[in-house]
């Protein structure tokens, strides 16, 4: 995969991905990064990218003349066929506007071979840009970043450490918080290694057993697999019940699963 980042500023982008598994999936030939200067794609003396925008108001716009530029250099095939799924590649805009990136978008995202990211900055970016340039528009969630760079690098790890190959062990990443085994859901619930279904993940403990007078659980030392997986899971239940309650909606939840949800419910109701 190649994901392109346009960007007023290309610097950014030698620290954040340089880590971990987007570093590791650029070694292993996986993925490369490539910044694009916008400022390469202006033809005045002070390279300017943006201007006042028309109706009035506060701040600056960026100008689509050299994005527009920019985005032919990359010599993608034609917005018609991106948008058909005749190519695999994305222009993504990173808005606030946008639609919320998800781990759905970025597993969605990982099947491609070329992802164009174009960063905003200053109020934004002349509309034509999304209306015309990019595929689609992509928010990291619901609050306002001052340009779409570390969105972009957001994005970008979410997705490169999907790519087959860039995470160690490739199990672990089906097993994560929101993400939704496709095998485990056709089954219709829990699987024996507890993998999360669209729930958060459950809670993780590594030695030592006992750390400043408080053990690990003590389900997780018993060896027990079925006691494991249950422990696991009714955590994995607890915690998204208790701070992302909205994932319960989409999540693959068996039998014991809904039993256990409407007990901890009851009990709650008990309490007042
Ligand atoms: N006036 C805009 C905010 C512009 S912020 C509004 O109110 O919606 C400048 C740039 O930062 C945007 O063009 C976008 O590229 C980026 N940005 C800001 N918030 C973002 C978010 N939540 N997700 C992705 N990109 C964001």
């Amino acid at each position: 995969m190649k994901a392109d980042i346009v960007t007023i500023f290309p610097d950014f982008f030698r620290g954040p991905l340089d880590y971990g598994i987007t570093r590791r999936a650029q070694e292993l030939g996986l993925a490369t990064i490539q910044a694009h200067d916008l400022r390469e794609f202006t033809h005045d003396r002070h390279r300017t990218v943006d201007d006042r925008p028309f109706g009035g108001g506060e701040g600056m716009v960026l100008k689509p003349e050299p994005l527009f530029e920019c985005l032919k250099s990359i010599q993608l095939g034609s917005r018609e066929d991106r948008l058909a799924g005749n190519m695999k590649q994305s222009v993504v805009l990173l808005s606030a506007q946008g639609q919320r990136f998800t781990q759905k978008a970025a597993s969605e995202l990982a099947l491609l071979d070329r992802i164009v990211f174009i960063c905003g900055r200053y109020e934004g970016v002349d509309e034509r840009v999304a209306e015309h340039l990019a595929d689609r528009e992509l928010s990291i969630g619901d609050y306002v970043l001052s340009g779409g760079e570390i969105a972009a690098a957001v994005i970008v790890e979410a997705v490169m450490r999907l790519l087959p190959g860039a995470v160690g062990n490739e199990a672990s990443t089906l097993q994560e918080s929101f993400t939704v085994d496709p095998k485990v859901r056709a089954s219709g619930g829990a699987d024996s290694t507890c993998g999360s279904n669209g729930l958060l993940d459950y809670p993780h403990y590594t030695r030592p057993a006992e750390f400043l007078g408080i053990a690990v659980p003590v389900e997780l030392m018993s060896g027990n697999h079925e006691e494991i997986r249950r422990w696991r899971r009714q955590r994995a239940l607890e915690k998204t019940l208790r701070n992302r309650p909205d994932l319960l909606d989409g999540a693959a939840l068996s039998e014991e699963d809904k039993k256990f949800l409407a007990a901890i419910r009851d009990d709650n109701k008990d309490r007042g």
